[in-house]
């Protein structure tokens, strides 16, 4: 009866630092194993501990992040609490060819310039359940000095009242609860009628009115009628 795009979508992930965006999406893969691609980023700063290289993000020097933005080698890039990231444009296009979801883990200023280039892109923000966790959160981590903390909590604050130029806003404070609730948006949006490429008749009309006038399935009467409206056409 339809026929859907079979192309991937892609979805961006934003979310402020300490809101659980990473967990979030590893869950998520964890049970979709084959659905999704996660695009791995290029950033200046420096890998934190446990980090690892092609993993989690490429490391780059700043001279060289620079060399890649000349080559365009980047779908979007920004300058974020004094270091470069950037999306890698190869293999967003194929994998969405082959129909992978494509999933973006991006901050804000890059996610709104992928929805000025993707505008039919699902945006999907993480919040925290409050403030006070957010800041728990980034304590616990544990990887950087207070004041990095401080200032990645006044950029998440900033963060926070930007989440109404996404489609969708997911709390993140049971993590099953949020990742049910990530999977269940990126499932409704395969549905959405845009995504609609032909509307077709699956059964030959002939066929559908032999199966109208079968004995079992209309009484004679109304049999009678449908035969009468058929000559009259
Ligand atoms: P972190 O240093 O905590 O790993 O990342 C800092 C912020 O940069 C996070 O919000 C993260 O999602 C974002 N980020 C990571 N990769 C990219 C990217 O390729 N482009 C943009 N615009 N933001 C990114």
């Amino acid at each position: 009866m339809i026929k859907q795009k079979k192309t991937g979508q892609l979805i961006v992930i934003s979310a402020p630092s300490g809101a659980g965006k990473d967990t979030v999406v590893k869950e998520l893969i964890k049970r979709n194993p084959d659905e999704f691609w996660v695009s791995v980023s290029a950033t200046s700063r420096l890998p934190r501990e446990g980090e690892q290289e092609g993993v989690d993000y490429y490391y780059l020097s700043k001279e060289e992040f620079e060399e890649k933005i000349n080559e365009g080698f980047f779908i979007e890039y920004t300058n974020y609490a004094g270091n470069y990231y950037g999306t890698p444009k190869k293999y967003i296009k194929e994998k969405l060819n082959k129909g992978k979801d494509v999933i973006l883990i991006i901050e804000i200023e890059g996610a709104s310039n992928i929805k000025k280039l993707v505008p039919e892109a699902l945006m999907i923000f993480i919040m925290p359940p409050s403030l006070k966790e957010l800041v728990r959160r980034l304590k616990k981590r544990g990887t950087e000095t207070d004041e990095k903390i401080i200032k990645r909590f006044h950029t998440a604050y900033k963060e926070i009242n930007e989440v109404t130029k996404y489609n969708y806003v997911v709390v993140n404070d049971i993590l099953e609860d949020a990742v049910e609730k990530v999977e269940s948006i990126i499932k409704a949006e395969k549905c959405r009628v845009d995504r609609i490429e032909e509307v077709f008749l699956d059964t030959k009309e002939e066929e559908i009115h032999e199966l109208l006038m079968q004995k079992d399935f209309i009484n004679e009467p109304t049999q009678n009628k449908i035969k009468k409206i058929n000559k009259n056409i």
